[in-house]
């Protein structure tokens, strides 16, 4: 597809952020480019309008950026998945491992029914481990988590070996 190496190009990569030799791939400057963003948006309604969607799951911050176009395109509800204290009401939360320490992320209680089929979305994945909490708390309330997407994936993190047989769609990969 033509669009991949517009939507490639369009992502910065800063080198040394937010620490010494990581190299960050930030997507501001796709969002600065209206056709990639929109071309970014239409490959994943493409992808998801006929596959009876109903939760579009977003991972803050940047799955904030993405899920709510691809929602709305395809007739199903958002579903913020917060850092830990951010949602008002009842919650429930998933940890997870980080190189340091743990984190968290939580979603609100009566947000998703059982049976309701999900996908997560992201900017980007990299070990894996931030979707794998989103799934596991998706399917502790019966929902059915149909596939995993992200802008990005750093295949050398092995983010889709950790997910296991989770289908993960993603646009580019970035090494
Ligand atoms: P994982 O849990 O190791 O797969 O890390 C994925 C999470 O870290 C996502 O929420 C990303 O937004 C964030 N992340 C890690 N590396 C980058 C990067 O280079 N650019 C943007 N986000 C990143």
């Amino acid at each position: 597809d033509l669009r991949l190496a517009r939507i490639a190009e369009a992502i910065r990569v800063i080198p040394n952020f937010p620490k010494p030799g990581i190299m960050f791939q930030d997507i501001t400057t796709l969002l600065l480019d209206p056709k990639a963003f929109k071309d970014t948006i239409d490959m994943f309604v493409e992808r998801y309008k006929d596959m009876n969607i109903s939760v579009v799951a977003g991972i803050e911050a940047r799955g904030f950026i993405f899920g709510p176009p691809i929602a709305l395109a395809i007739g199903a509800k958002f579903v913020p998945m917060r850092k830990p204290k951010k949602l008002p009401g009842e919650v429930i939360s998933e940890e997870y491992s980080l190189e340091y320490g743990t984190d968290r992320i939580e979603m609100h209680v009566g947000a998703v029914r059982e049976g309701e089929r999900a996908i997560i979305i992201d900017d980007l994945v990299a070990t894996g481990g931030t979707l794998c909490a989103a799934i596991r708390l998706l399917e502790r309330v019966g929902v059915n988590v149909v596939e995993c997407a992200c802008v990005i994936e750093l295949p050398e993190l092995k983010g889709r070996e950790r997910l296991g047989d989770r289908p993960l769609f993603v646009l580019v990969k970035a090494f």
